[in-house]
């Protein structure tokens, strides 16, 4: 899904991707991230926010969960980890933005939390999908960046190679996810790089400011 230029594009996009997924738009639920780590639980009455008017989108949201049937949870990322939290047992579900300033915040583990609090679920019946992301080989990070992690954190994901900083936040997010209770076997994560597969993913660190998004998303049937 693209929404970088053109956002009466995205409409066109979103709706045909949504339609070929057998999901209508409507049912679809957007945040207005900004790289923080709040989290809101929404229901069936929230379906349709931002689907078409970004003004609807959840404000200053980077993570949603949910137990109602029938709505679409979505995150939107060029290059930052998304990440969905599955519960099979507690029928409940959520969706993460988690790029280098969520994954410091710990939001991966913040949304294990709410799960837990809102739903019931336990660390051990959550599953983790943690897709496409800048890979920990392309992703160069500065001091700054590294200095605002817990030192656990940085133990799984922080590369020096050759006197440069590398970051590999799947593996950090992993990291905290597994430390919060979440069983290693339950955990996916994506081997696709967004910054090395320009003809499959849109890339901030790539294309700049004007790059798509790719939209991810989790929904209960
Ligand atoms: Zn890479």
């Amino acid at each position: 899904m693209y929404a970088g230029e053109g956002r009466e594009n995205a409409r066109g996009y979103r709706e045909e991707a949504f339609l070929s997924l057998g999901a209508p738009l409507e049912h679809a639920v957007f945040m207005r991230q900004v790289h923080g780590s709040h989290i809101e639980q929404v229901g069936t009455g929230d379906g349709g926010r931002g689907a078409v008017a970004v003004e609807t989108a959840l404000a200053e949201t980077d993570g949603l969960v949910s137990d109602a049937s029938g709505i679409a949870l979505l995150t939107q990322v060029a290059d930052c980890a998304p990440v969905i939290l599955m519960d099979g047992e507690a029928g409940a579900f959520g969706v993460l933005h988690s790029g280098w300033r969520g994954t410091a915040k710990r939001i991966a583990v913040k949304g294990v939390d709410i799960m837990r609090s809102s739903f019931g679920s336990r660390a051990k019946d959550i599953s983790v999908w943690i897709g496409p992301a800048a890979c920990g080989k392309c992703f160069e990070v500065g001091e700054d960046v590294f200095a605002s992690f817990e030192k656990n954190d940085l133990d799984a994901g922080l590369l020096n190679r050759e006197g440069k900083y590398f970051l590999d936040v799947r593996a950090i997010v992993a990291g905290q996810l597994k430390r919060s209770g979440v069983p290693e076997k339950n955990i996916a994560v994506s081997a696709h790089c967004t910054m090395e597969e320009g003809n499959r993913f849109f890339s901030y660190r790539r294309e700049g400011e004007c790059a798509g998004r790719m939209a991810v998303g989790v929904w209960k049937a």
